[in-house]
């Protein structure tokens, strides 16, 4: 198979077919990202895809059930180009169940209803949106090229055309200083949304990300496991959409995942058992970290 630059994917894809359809991000810009840093973006020739998929039928047979187009905003595609390569991936591979995208809210809002609508018959089923946080001026100090009110209609947008919605929320990305606005605000954003699913990942510093340059310097200080518990809880006490959350992230301090509202309660029982654990037994839990 054919891949070039290093593999990024939802961990709920790791069992899927993965078919690379553009290298890089047509974005780039996020401060706290370095995923594709240096990565010139571009979109593969369609022939080049398709000509992947058969490879793909050759090696794996037809029996392929879930397949992810990365890199980073695949969405961006032309629906034109999109609607081929899904129609032959159903045909080459007649028990697909599964197809799905990364997609930022500013290239989401780019296409139209009617186009959303057209990849969603055509066998797309979900996009992974990261709207890493609601809050406007954490939003713009992160250069995430979208608001949250953009986030809000993308993601609108995305479940009005039958598609799932899986948004990422990015704990500490407000810096100890916003921390408390940007899970508020992301629980007002999200509610809106509704998406399917909320995934949730703690920031962490990554080399070659901008932000973590910021770190380095003293400009930004991410908040601590307790205050990152915190903003945790404001953000799981703050949301009243029917979603569900997931902490599929090793990154996370505290694996909390659970069906709002159904499981809110708990949720938040399971926080404040963590944020009163003693500092030493609290850090023996980390230890995935
Ligand atoms: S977070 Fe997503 S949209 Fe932002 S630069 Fe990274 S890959 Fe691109």
């Amino acid at each position: 198979m054919r891949y070039q630059g290093t593999v990024y994917r939802p961990p709920s894809e790791a069992g899927s077919l993965l078919i690379q359809a553009t290298l890089g991000c047509p974005h780039n810009q996020c401060r706290f990202c370095s995923m594709y840093k240096g990565v010139p973006f571009r979109i593969r020739l369609l022939k080049d895809i398709l000509e992947d998929l058969d490879l793909a039928l050759d090696r794996y047979g037809p029996r392929v059930r879930t397949l992810f187009l990365p890199d980073g905003n695949t969405i961006v595609m032309k629906t034109s180009s999109l609607v081929p390569i899904l129609e032959h991936a159903r045909r080459n591979f007649p028990g697909l169940e599964r197809v799905t995208v990364y997609g930022s809210a500013r290239f989401i809002n780019r296409k139209d209803a009617a186009e959303l609508k057209d990849l969603a018959e055509a066998g797309l089923g979900r996009v992974h949106m990261g709207l890493e946080s609601g809050d406007d001026p954490t939003l713009a100090l992160m250069k995430k090229g979208a608001t949250a009110a953009e986030s809000i209609a993308a993601g609108q947008k995305i479940r009005a055309a039958g598609l799932e919605l899986s948004a990422y929320y990015l704990v500490g990305l407000g810096g100890r200083t916003r921390f408390r606005e940007h899970a508020r605000a992301s629980a007002r954003a999200l509610n809106e949304m509704a998406p399917e699913f909320i995934r949730l990942r703690t920031y962490y510093p990554t080399e070659g990300a901008p932000l973590f340059e910021d770190m380095s310097a003293g400009r930004f200080e991410i908040p601590g496991p307790y205050e990152a518990l915190e903003e945790l809880r404001l953000l799981v006490s703050g949301l009243r959409a029917e979603t569900m959350v997931l902490s599929d992230h090793i990154s996370n301090y505290l694996n909390i995942s659970g069906r709002i509202p159904r499981d809110r309660e708990d949720m938040l029982a399971e926080i404040d058992a963590a944020m009163n654990m003693e500092a030493e037994r609290f850090e023996r839990t980390l230890y995935h970290l």
